[in-house]
């Protein structure tokens, strides 16, 4: 349980984020070596396939030692399952390749605008259908922040710009700075809503001058965190919710319903629970994109909707999740 968040924590106390990212653990062997499970290298996958471990030290430090099925580890360890070749399960499960071509910009749903501001992240998340997106990366550094601005400009109907990835957190506050001043010239655009698994995996990103930046945008914020399990949330995310809130940002979260993770309503309401007490409100639960590789994470839709009925049985209402799939084509996310 966390009890009690000091809000006192100084943010010069805090490493620098940055060395953080660099200092990220990316050898499967050195991180089951730090979580006391060095007998699990045998049963590594020869291959990474492509997409490689990355995760931040201070995320490793909340996974429990000597425990191979620890909710958080599970979420970053490549597994020999990910290499089965599961019918349904494809490279571009949402069918966002086509749409981004160009600009960066993804306009799927009315009103609101999604940058692929980044093309990294600071943990790659096994379930992620970012392991297929190999040029996003590229596309993130290539195109330029005014040909999407143009394509903002142009469309009215834009009121909210969402800034997505990749994790848009990775970008120099510099970089955001450049980006929201673009922003002002678009009398239309209201809201910034961010999405960033940062705050959770990388608490010590929202420092002093992203602070600054946030608090002083002539916009209204929203930052979608991404937790899936209470474990994730330590006295740092707590500090670091303060600081964004502290900041003017309204804060949510999204989660993935990963089996073997969080397939438990018990971990869902503690969750749910614990977010709450951060300031944060649960705002969706996906259901799992079908993305090559990550097969072995599925949940059915009658196990989740059971689930569901849980959380709705032993939870207030604005604790439960919105429980969603996305479905390419849509307007929106559907809910189950
Ligand atoms: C998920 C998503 C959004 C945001 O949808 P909300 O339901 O408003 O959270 C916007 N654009 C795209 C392309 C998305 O995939
Ligand atoms: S942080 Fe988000 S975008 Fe990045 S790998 Fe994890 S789930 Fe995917």
């Amino acid at each position: 349980m966390i009890t009690a968040i000091d809000p006192i924590t100084q943010p010069e106390a805090m490493p620098d984020w940055r060395q953080s990212l660099r200092d990220a653990v990316t050898d499967p062997r050195e991180l089951l070596a730090l979580v006391g499970l060095p007998q699990l290298a045998e049963k590594l996958p020869a291959s990474d396939a492509g997409f490689a471990l990355k995760v931040p030290r201070g995320f490793i430090a909340r996974m429990h030692q000597g425990d191979p099925n620890d909710p958080l580890l599970l979420q970053v360890l490549p597994q020999l399952a990910e290499l089965d070749e599961v019918p349904g399960f494809r490279d571009d499960a949402v069918g966002d390749l086509d749409a981004v071509a160009g600009h960066g910009v993804l306009h799927k749903y009315e009103g609101r605008a999604l940058l692929i501001a980044a093309g990294s992240c600071a943990v790659n998340c096994r379930y992620c259908f970012r392991r297929h997106f190999p040029y996003a990366e590229e596309l993130a550094a290539a195109h330029a922040w005014r040909a999407a601005i143009d394509c903002l400009a142009d469309d009215t109907s834009i009121r909210e710009v969402i800034l997505s990835g990749g994790d848009p957190l990775v970008l120099s506050t510099q970089k955001l700075t450049d980006l929201t001043e673009a922003l002002r010239d678009l009398p239309h655009v209201i809201r910034l809503r961010i999405h960033s698994r940062l705050p959770v995996v990388l608490p010590e990103r929202i420092d002093e001058a992203f602070c600054a930046w946030l608090s002083a945008l002539p916009l209204q914020r929203v930052v979608v965190l991404h937790a899936n399990h209470p474990g994730e949330l330590d006295a740092s995310v707590g500090a670091a919710c303060v600081r964004l809130r502290e900041a003017g940002a309204t804060l949510l979260n999204q989660s993935v319903l990963l089996r073997g993770v969080n397939d438990d309503a018990d971990a869902l309401v503690e969750l749910s629970e614990r977010l709450f007490a951060l300031g944060v409100l649960p705002y969706y639960l996906h259901q799992l994109d079908q993305v090559r590789g990550t097969a072995h994470f599925e949940v059915s839709d009658t196990r989740a909707r059971e689930l569901l009925g849980t959380l709705r049985a032993r939870l207030p209402g604005y604790l439960v999740p919105r429980l969603v799939r996305e479905v390419p084509g849509e307007t929106g996310k559907r809910p189950l």
